[in-house]
């Protein structure tokens, strides 16, 4: 496949970070920085496919480009799939890291099931049609945090498989395990195919 100009509608930079990683030359990934676009998409939906599918809605309506956009959650099981589509809100507006860690040990510290999952959904928008794709990641929340890499609840994720969190984790290895990548692996195969018709 030849390189695909292609605006990611995040202002994320680690999820940038990530999935250039994955992407490699086969795409040219631009940020919504690297696109000259200053906006804060909102995020007000029940799913984090609705939360994709308005993200990449409002980018193509402001380019009229190829885009795609994506939207994650921690889905704990003990919780009910608490935080999911409210986890970077998890602890209140201000979208706090840490704070959104230390709600979520408070919550759980009466429970042995631990179990735990990343579930990805990106939206692309590709030639005026939008095609939704899903990777996860299963695991266990730690009772303490670890780790100073990557963002978000990495630090007490530590993904089925691995000795480690996500926050030990080069973003080579986080990639091993990651529905981020999982996901962009979809979009990936899904555009192979998609060029070699047109
Ligand atoms: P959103 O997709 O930007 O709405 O992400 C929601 C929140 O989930 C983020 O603010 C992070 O706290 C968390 N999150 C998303 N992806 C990851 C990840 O790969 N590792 C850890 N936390 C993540």
């Amino acid at each position: 496949m030849s390189s695909i100009d292609l605006i990611f509608a995040t202002n994320n930079a680690n999820k940038v970070k990530e999935i250039k990683a994955v992407t490699g030359d086969v795409l040219s990934i631009l940020s919504l920085a690297e696109a000259g676009i200053e906006i804060d998409i909102p995020e007000p939906h029940e799913t984090l496919e609705a939360n994709a599918s308005e993200k990449s809605a409002v980018i193509h309506q402001l380019t009229q480009k190829n885009c795609f956009s994506e939207d994650t959650g921690l889905e704990v099981e003990a919780l009910n799939g608490a935080p999911g589509v409210k986890s970077a809100r998890y602890a209140g507006d201000s979208r706090n890291f840490q704070a959104n860690i230390d709600l979520l040990l408070h919550n759980l510290a009466s429970f042995t099931n631990r179990s735990a999952q990343f579930r990805t959904v990106i939206s692309l928008i590709w030639n005026e049609q939008e095609y939704l794709f899903e990777g996860i990641c299963k695991g266990q929340i730690m009772k303490e945090a670890s780790g100073k890499e990557g963002f978000g609840y990495d630090p007490v994720f530590k993904p089925d498989g691995a000795t480690k969190t996500f926050a030990e984790m080069s973003l080579a290895e986080k990639n091993q395990y990651s529905h981020r990548k999982k996901a962009m692996q979809q979009l990936l195969a899904f555009l192979a195919t998609a060029v070699e018709k047109a």
